[in-house]
């Protein structure tokens, strides 16, 4: 089995033109003593929006990695893959997230469910989780409740498991909960772990629903102190569900929508450094704005194909936001007309849209419109990735800067 390191990181670039300069990010990070492995993650649903196909993803990784003699590991996520969408992944990919999220709430076979509180008693009453703030207290109706709502979801997740090992012999697996409505607490999360141990599923990494919003591509909004409570109980519960049940030693979390979440990260390093624990984030495909942001910095037909982008994305707000009504949150007030981004300088634009929340022209709602709006450009076909690549040195300077002084500097510099 290939084995994820402790730190990894999760890329998006919708349109596989920003490889290597994502991977120059990562690169500066090992130049300044810290290796993060690499992860280019696609979801179906991204590939299906854009008309791409998951043998797209490898070839770009690969060309970078060769171009850059990149040393360390690095990896293909198939992203948010389900049993109907796996299929199309396996050749392409050595690392699958397994997204159960829909099973969620569903309930399982109330003999399901007995058997599997009959078979942990270690979960009931007091448990003495090291590292958690107190012991968790809990009764049979507890775990009860909580084996039904999420055990037909660990059922879902050991099918698709079994769908991949089947037919691969060696990958990495996430499981992700986190596209659904209510967030999941630690002890949710240890039986969730029980579970999916008895299932035998591998998995490296799992990716709860945290507290909190974590908005596409904009920071993120809650408590943080609730948030750091929740982490570092999660790392607690990870550590002795690894002990207890024997999953594999390497695993840890996985955040989600992880980009931009500026106020998060200062919160997330000081955990890991505190437990020693690994991480695994993964970015939300903001790579496509910094192409956005190259192209306006760079004036003339590049700044012009941004507002042209921006005017087609105001005609289609409703259609563009509906995919992502749960992650995002555009007050439509705040978007400027077509006719007043008409008018902006290539600065302006670049002001508005990147994300430096302290500018004062940042405009958040015009992120998050722009942030959807990639489909736009996909259908633009030649005619975007032409200007792309005519101006692969501003845009590509945006992308690495981006991702290492806005991500991988705060999480694992400091
Ligand atoms: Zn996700």
């Amino acid at each position: 089995m290939p084995v994820l390191a402790r730190f990894s990181f999760g890329i998006g670039d919708r349109f596989a033109q920003q490889g290597k300069a994502q991977l120059r990010a990562f690169r500066k990070l090992e130049e300044a003593g810290v290796v993060v492995v690499p992860v280019w993650n696609k979801s179906n649903r991204e590939h299906t929006f854009i008309g791409s196909e998951p043998q797209s993803v490898l070839d770009e990784a690969r060309g970078a990695v060769e171009a850059l003699d990149w040393k360390h590991a690095w990896h293909v996520d198939a992203d948010h893959i389900r049993l109907d969408t796996v299929h199309r992944f396996l050749s392409s990919s050595d690392f699958f997230t397994i997204d159960v999220a829909d099973s969620i709430g569903r309930p399982a076979a109330e003999a399901d469910v007995v058997a599997f509180v009959d078979r942990h008693p270690e979960l009931l009453g007091s448990v003495s989780v090291p590292g958690l703030g107190s012991d968790l207290q809990t009764t049979r109706e507890d775990v009860t409740r909580v084996a039904s709502k999420y055990l037909l979801a660990v059922q879902e997740a050991g099918r698709i498991y079994r769908a991949i090992s089947g037919r691969k012999g060696g990958f990495i697996a996430e499981v992700s909960m986190d596209e659904t409505d209510t967030p999941q607490t630690p002890r949710d999360l240890l039986v969730i772990l029980a579970a999916l141990a008895d299932e035998g599923v591998r998995l490296q990494t799992i990716a709860p629903k945290f507290t909190g919003r974590f908005n596409k591509g904009v920071d993120y909004v809650g408590d943080l102190a609730q948030f750091e409570r929740e982490f570092v109980d999660d790392l607690a519960v990870v550590a002795f569900a690894v002990a207890r049940y024997g999953l594999p030693a390497n695993l840890k979390l996985s955040v989600h929508s992880g980009s931009d979440k500026f106020s998060l990260y200062p919160v997330i390093r000081r955990a890991l450094q505190r437990t020693g624990a690994g991480l695994h984030v993964k970015t939300a495909g903001t790579t496509w704005l910094e192409e956005l942001i190259g192209l306006a910095e760079a004036g003339g037909p590049g700044l012009a194909m941004a507002k042209e982008i921006y005017h087609a994305a105001l005609q289609h707000v409703d259609e563009l936001c509906a995919p992502y009504a749960s992650v995002i949150d555009i007050q439509r007030a705040k978007l400027p007309s077509a006719s007043e981004v008409g008018g902006w300088t290539g600065t302006r634009f670049v002001g508005a849209l990147r994300h430096v929340p302290n500018h004062p022209d940042f405009n958040p709602s015009f992120r998050q419109l722009l942030h959807v709006a990639f489909k736009l450009a996909a259908a633009k076909g030649r005619g975007y990735l032409d200007i792309v690549r005519a101006n692969e040195e501003v845009v590509g300077r945006n992308v690495t800067e981006n991702l290492f002084d806005r991500h991988l500097k705060p999480l694992f510099l400091g």
